[in-house]
């Protein structure tokens, strides 16, 4: 099967989040399965500042963008996994300091950065030779793809029998814009209209790639099911619900060669399940000397990653380690960037406990590993998580989640009650409530264990360090998806 895959981010050449790991990952799981696939992104300016060598492919291609036509060109980086990557090529867009917005603020120009991107990617498709079967588009800034496949293209030679997938990573972003912006993606205005693209009197990028996809899916089981109610459907639970037989949970996995314990250059020792112990505590030091903490070996160090955003529950976060660090023998290590009320307010704890608070305002993703091998627990109460992947980093390093059970981080940890210990089957702490008193019980129990039961804390290490989180079965899936998705495709044709 040949497979176009469409994403506005992708590891190693630009990242905000989650969505870049899967980008890459998913890609290279489904070329090992078997399958052609190019993986096609915007050359955002981080794209050039990689070591990856960067080429041209020689193809320039031009599209309408309102009233105007704007060219841009295809550039391609070389694979060593067999999956090319293409970039879309348009500096005026896609040359900026960041991927989406800068200084707190979305770019103005999104809905045209983004409607470029999407009928590039369809000239692509063309003009990379050959036929896809399968163009699979994420997350709102590649929604109009499914909309121009079936309203523009739908009777071009070599597009007829495309199916569409759109994978949803966090319905909270949905590119909404002014209803003008409409005139930019060319598509009639009866399209406009609250069924389709039309959204509480904006153009929405999100709902449009919902409804014109043939396959949907979404980063977990839970969320899928989650996001066809209030709140999680963010005001779209009506077009999910109505789209309910086209929807599925498939659980993201984890590029094992990136994040291994076993084999990370990034780590000051690397270590595996056979001595994860020592391994451990060597890293810890090392991360306590790193970031100016006193290098104690029994005080619990519990490790924070993630975008400074609402989402993840750093108000939580921050109520608890207040009141942690003024009576709790425990560290903590906190690595974001985001929202500047965060910073403000995590900085000042930092600054008033910099014996117990180390935090760390950047994007730094061998950081991200150290804190990961070097931390004894780590930390995600989300207020809602689509699929999460540092609870996954996670338990291959070793070091024991402490979560809120929503989304795929309840589709993932286990919590150590007891009947799950003796079963063989917990490999974290989680909670329900979103609420202080929840996380500060959690992980006074997480703290409790790690102290005072030596085997149980080793039993939790070690069932995560075992499990397996990688790509093959959810690769699986989406294929089985696509193989459907492109059966039904095939249906009309052959009545
Ligand atoms: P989301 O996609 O909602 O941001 P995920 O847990 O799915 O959350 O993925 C986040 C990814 O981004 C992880 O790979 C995480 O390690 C990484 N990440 C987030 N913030 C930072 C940071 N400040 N430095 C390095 N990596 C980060």
């Amino acid at each position: 099967m040949r497979i176009l895959f469409a994403g506005s981010e992708v590891t190693p050449f630009s990242k905000s989040g989650g969505l870049a790991d899967v980008a890459q990952s998913l890609p290279d799981a489904l070329h090992r399965l078997g399958h052609d696939v190019s993986v096609i992104t915007p050359a955002h300016r981080s794209v050039f500042l990689t070591d990856h060598p960067i080429e041209p492919t020689g193809i320039p291609f031009d599209v309408p963008i309102g009233n105007k036509i704007v060219s841009g060109r295809l550039l391609r980086a070389r694979s060593e996994s067999g999956v090319p990557t293409y970039f879309v090529d348009q500096p005026e867009y896609f040359d900026r300091a960041e991927l989406y917005r800068e200084a707190g603020r979305d770019y103005d120009d999104n809905c045209e950065r983004f409607t470029f991107f999407c009928r590039a990617v369809l000239e692509s498709a063309r003009l990379l030779g050959g036929h896809f079967d399968v163009v699979h588009a994420n997350d709102w800034q590649c929604g109009l793809i499914p909309a121009y496949l079936r309203l523009e293209y739908a009777h071009t030679r070599g597009y007829e029998s495309i199916a569409s997938i759109f994978t949803i990573h966090n319905m909270a972003y949905q590119g909404t814009f002014w209803h003008w912006d409409m005139l930019l993606t060319g598509i009639d205005w009866r399209y406009f209209n609250w069924k389709q693209m039309e959204f509480y009197g904006q153009l929405n990028l999100l709902k449009t790639g919902l409804v014109f996809a043939d396959r949907i899916t979404t980063v977990s089981r839970r969320y899928a099911e989650e996001i066809c109610e209030s709140p999680l459907g963010c005001g779209l639970e009506g077009v999910l619900q109505h789209r309910k037989h086209v929807l599925h949970g498939i659980l993201n996995g984890v590029n094992y060669d990136d994040w291994n314990p076993e084999t990370d250059p990034r780590l000051a020792r690397r270590y595996s399940i056979d001595d994860w112990a020592s391994g451990k505590a060597e890293n810890k030091r090392r991360l306590q000397e790193e970031l100016g903490l006193p290098t104690l070996a029994d005080v619990p160090l519990i490790g924070v990653i993630g975008r400074l955003a609402d989402q993840k529950g750093w108000d939580l976060i921050a109520d608890v380690i207040g009141r942690w660090a003024s009576r709790e023998d425990a560290q903590w290590v906190i690595l974001g960037t985001g929202e500047r009320a965060y910073v403000d307010l995590l900085g000042q704890l930092a600054a008033e406990y910099p014996g117990r608070i180390a935090a760390r305002f950047a994007f730094s993703e061998p950081l991200a590993h150290r804190i990961e091998a070097g931390a004894d627990m780590f930390l995600m109460p989300s207020r809602f998580e689509p699929c999460g992947l540092n609870q996954l980093y996670s338990l291959k390093y070793g070091t024991v989640p402490i979560v809120r059970a929503t989304g795929g981080l309840a589709d993932t940890i286990t919590d150590a009650a007891p009947e799950h210990l003796e079963a063989g089957i917990a490999n974290g702490f989680s909670f329900e409530p979103y609420d202080v008193a929840s996380l500060d019980e959690t992980l006074t129990r997480a703290c409790g264990v790690y102290r005072t039961d030596r085997p149980s804390w080793r039993r939790l290490v070690e069932i995560g360090m075992r499990q397996d989180w990688s790509w093959d079965e959810s690769a699986s899936q989406y294929v089985q998806l696509y193989d459907e998705a492109l059966a039904a495709k095939r249906v009309p044709a052959s009545v």
